[in-house]
């Protein structure tokens, strides 16, 4: 099986530096990690447009507004009325613990899970991201790489079961700690997807790489959807 570190510098290898999040700013990392629940990234794009085209993509004015006038910004990246809601929350809560330099990594966490909408995934997206703190995040294209690597039986494994996981094997580096994550959704995009593309994959030490199911290269687009 091959080893976390060596799959670290394998993606690094084959995809270069991600040099995640895509944002001009902390807050805008904390927007974007709430509006892309439950969507693709393309539709957080254009609701991120509309926020900036308005000006309210500044945590005192986004509090500030009309419940209706975040809700038709944001329409484009769905259940934009609960993440309206979610936004407004997120945001009073930015505001209280920027730059967050007196919270350790773990009461930063703990206050940010206490805002109504931000769970484990959200959460350590925004520490690790806006607040530049070293904490893994889990997703599903994790869960189901490390499922297919052998890492897991299934992918069905709690959030902080998988975190544990990489947390103890790969040194607590903000900057590894970064674009681990992105490569490793790079990879589930390009490759590793609902239906892998085992055949062109280049991760050669996989098990499953045996399979021989659809076909692809490396020009993709890096935003394709998984
Ligand atoms: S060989 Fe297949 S299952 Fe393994 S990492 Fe590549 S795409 Fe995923």
């Amino acid at each position: 099986m091959i080893e976390l570190t060596t799959l670290y510098k394998k993606l690094l290898d084959i995809y270069g530096p991600q040099n995640w999040w895509p944002a001009d700013t902390p807050f805008e990392v904390l927007v974007g990690a709430i509006l892309t629940q439950n969507t693709a990234w393309r539709n957080v794009e254009k609701a991120i447009q509309n926020l900036k085209k308005q000006g309210f993509l500044e945590p005192a004015t986004l509090v500030s507004l009309p419940l209706k006038a975040i809700e038709e910004a944001i329409k484009p990246s769905g259940f934009y009325k609960l993440k309206a809601k979610r936004l407004i929350e997120a945001s009073k809560a930015f505001i209280k613990l920027w730059p967050g330099n007196h919270l350790t990594v773990s009461e930063l966490r703990k206050e940010l899970l206490k805002v109504h909408g931000i769970g484990p995934e959200t959460a350590d997206s925004i520490i690790l991201y806006a607040f530049e703190k070293p904490t893994f995040v889990i997703d599903a294209y994790t869960r189901r790489l490390f499922a297919r690597l052998g890492y897991f039986e299934s992918e069905n494994i709690p959030y902080d079961v998988v975190k544990r996981f990489v947390e103890s094997r790969i040194p607590k580096d903000l900057k590894i700690y970064k674009e681990f994550h992105a490569l490793i959704v790079e990879h589930a995009k390009r490759f590793c997807r609902k239906s892998p593309m085992c055949y062109d994959c280049p991760l050669l030490e996989c098990p499953k790489k045996d399979f021989t199911t659809g076909n692809t290269t490396l020009d993709q687009p890096s935003k394709a959807s998984s």
